[in-house]
């Protein structure tokens, strides 16, 4: 009897265990319904073939005109400028720009000659930030190293030498570090230039460009990359025993600051327009290609979702402020300065959440967000209402978020777009990172799954927790 008893209270007390996890999983919270028609308004617009042809437009135009938007160029300017005035066009209703100095370096000419079983030039393309060669350029003998522990160990061989770091790509945040610090160890051991295998995974003989840093101890020397294919080539010449030289000549230099812009405009909230959705991408880009995946495309989408709720008459409760960000690619000035700007004038707590997108725009799978555990769990069921695009998982963390990075490591809540990278980079930073390279359905879908969760961000009754 007892142990029938006991028996039927577990059965019990199981089940309403069970049915309780049931409950919190299938049903989502009451609020979300009211955003149902909305949503499904949203994603139609955005997919409504003559929205679809006006955006695209617009990033062709944006990247057609405006190409090589490198900070300190008058092409950067003209950019900006230009989204300033179309913004004002669609009757955003603040349209203003922010000052920033930003780094101003330029590339000059540049080659690389590689004299080994022979002699020809090779594709090159110098990273950012790196200091220029004497006029007559720099030739020595190559030292090609896999890993940093590699050259630790032959560190004694590199006086006088071009290091060059043949890395094979694993993650993007891995591989990158050779960018970063390449220069700075090899200078450390007496080299007396790099050369880095471009951050890539393939490569149809492409260079990739970015940026690098020098430490304070150790001269800075000449830094820049070469093709994937060219670094395994003489990684295969130097196991084989053979001598190879390279002539490197680079007029880089870094210019006094120069004065840019972050771009804005802002769509005034209903009820409360003191509370702020930041959402944007970078304006800025290589002198290289394009930069129509990095970031012409974060920038159009985010601009076009808020476009798309002007249209359809849709006004939130909050103020949602789109940002083309200056000088991402070699400073984030612009991310800094939006944060002292908004430290400065009081409203750095009034911001709900602020969305970047800067991870190319391919076809959307969800979004990463970094923030509390309850903000989470608030914006969680939202991904319902973003699924038909896509866009279905919400994860811890978030990619593509440089500019708004000052921000979140003030304590606000930040978000990015998560799709398919499998191609971006073979095509990052090189001059291939062109229009050609996208799908006008994906950037629109991206588009409609930044609009409906930027728009219910915006509109709903309750504040993300911090
Ligand atoms: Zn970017």
């Amino acid at each position: 009897m007892m142990k029938r008893l006991l028996y039927l209270l577990v059965f019990s007390i199981s089940l309403l265990i069970t049915s309780n996890a049931t409950a919190g999983e299938n049903e989502p919270p009451a609020w979300i319904d009211e955003y149902r028609e909305t949503a499904e308004k949203l994603i139609e617009a955005a997919l409504e073939p003559e929205n679809m042809d006006f955006m695209w437009e617009r990033l062709a135009w944006l990247t057609d005109y405006y190409p090589y938007r490198l900070s300190g160029s008058e092409m950067l300017e003209d950019a900006i400028e230009w989204m300033h005035d179309n913004m004002i066009e669609d009757g955003f209703d603040e349209v203003y720009k922010q000052e920033v100095m930003v780094p101003h370096w330029v590339r000059n000419e540049e080659s690389l000659v590689f004299h080994g079983p022979w002699s020809r030039e090779l594709r090159m393309i110098g990273l950012g930030s790196s200091v220029g060669t004497p006029p007559e350029g720099i030739r020595a003998e190559i030292m090609v190293v896999g890993s940093f522990e590699e050259f630790e160990e032959r560190s004694h061989e590199a006086e006088g030498k071009i290091v060059v770091w043949n890395v094979p790509f694993t993650t993007y945040g891995e591989t990158v570090q050779y960018r970063v610090r390449g220069a700075s160890v090899a200078s450390r051991a007496g080299a007396v230039a790099s050369l880095l295998r471009s951050v890539t995974q393939f490569s149809m003989q492409t260079p990739h460009t970015g940026n690098i840093r020098y430490d304070d101890d150790g001269d800075p020397i000449p830094f820049a990359a070469i093709t994937l294919e060219d670094a395994e080539l003489m990684q295969r010449f130097q196991d084989r025993g053979e001598h190879m030289e390279v002539h490197l000549t680079m007029g880089a230099e870094m210019l006094p600051d120069a004065l840019s812009h972050n771009v804005i405009g802002e769509l005034t909230g209903s009820e409360k327009p003191e509370e702020i959705v930041v959402i944007g991408g970078h304006i800025d880009s290589w002198d290289i290609g394009h930069g129509v995946m990095d970031d012409a495309g974060g920038v159009i989408a985010t601009w076009e979702a808020v476009r798309l709720m002007k249209e359809l008459g849709l006004q939130p409760k909050r103020t949602i402020r789109v940002v083309g960000w200056t000088n991402e690619e070699n400073g984030v000035m612009g991310g800094r300065a939006y944060r002292d700007m908004v430290m400065e004038d009081g409203s750095f707590e009034n911001h709900q959440l602020a969305y970047e997108i800067d991870f190319g725009v391919f076809e959307p799978l969800g979004f990463g967000f970094t923030g509390s555990d309850e903000a989470f769990a608030l914006l969680e069921p939202i991904m319902e209402l973003t699924a038909p695009t896509g866009a279905v998982t919400l994860r811890e963390g978030s990619s593509g978020t440089v500019d708004i990075g000052p921000l979140m490591r003030e304590g606000m809540p930040g978000m990015g777009i998560d799709t398919n990278t499998e191609r971006y980079f073979w095509y990052h930073h090189t001059d291939a990172d062109t229009l050609d390279k996208l799908d006008k359905e994906d950037v629109a879908k991206i588009i409609a799954a930044t609009a409906v969760m930027i728009y219910i961000v915006a509109d709903m009754e309750q504040r993300l927790p911090w």
